[in-house]
C-alpha cells in the first residue's frame, strides 16, 4: 500500500473531499486507511466496563485508500511514485517534483 500511518493525506473523493488529516491506521489487508477526522461518525456507546464512558462518541471510520492522495510539503496532494536507494531500499517520492516523501 503506498499510504501508511503518519502520512498527511488529502481526501479526493466523498462527503469529506478536500479535508486533509494525517493517517492514524492503515489496514493494508482491507486497502483502507482511517484519517484524523475524516469520515467521522457518532456512534451511541453502551456504557461498558471497559469504556467506563457512555453517550454519544466520535469515531473515524475507514475509508479505502484509493479515495485519498499523500500530500507532498512542497506541491500539495500529489501521486506517489518509487525509487530504489544504494542500498537497495524502495523509497516513496512525489511524482511531481522527486522529492522522497
Ligand atoms: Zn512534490
Amino acid at each position: 500500500m503506498r499510504v501508511k500511518k503518519g502520512d498527511r493525506v488529502r481526501v479526493l473523493t466523498g462527503k469529506d473531499r478536500g479535508k486533509e488529516g494525517e493517517v492514524m491506521r492503515a489496514f493494508p489487508a482491507q486497502g483502507r486507511v482511517i484519517v484524523d477526522g475524516v469520515h467521522r461518525v457518532k456512534k451511541n456507546q453502551r456504557q461498558t466496563r471497559a469504556t467506563m464512558q457512555g453517550g454519544i462518541i466520535d469515531k473515524d471510520m475507514p475509508i479505502p485508500v484509493d479515495n485519498v492522495a499523500v500530500v507532498c510539503p512542497t506541491c500539495g496532494a500529489t501521486r506517489i511514485g518509487f525509487r530504489f536507494d544504494d542500498a537497495g531500499r524502495k523509497i516513496r517520492v512525489c511524482k511531481k517534483c522527486g522529492s522522497d516523501l
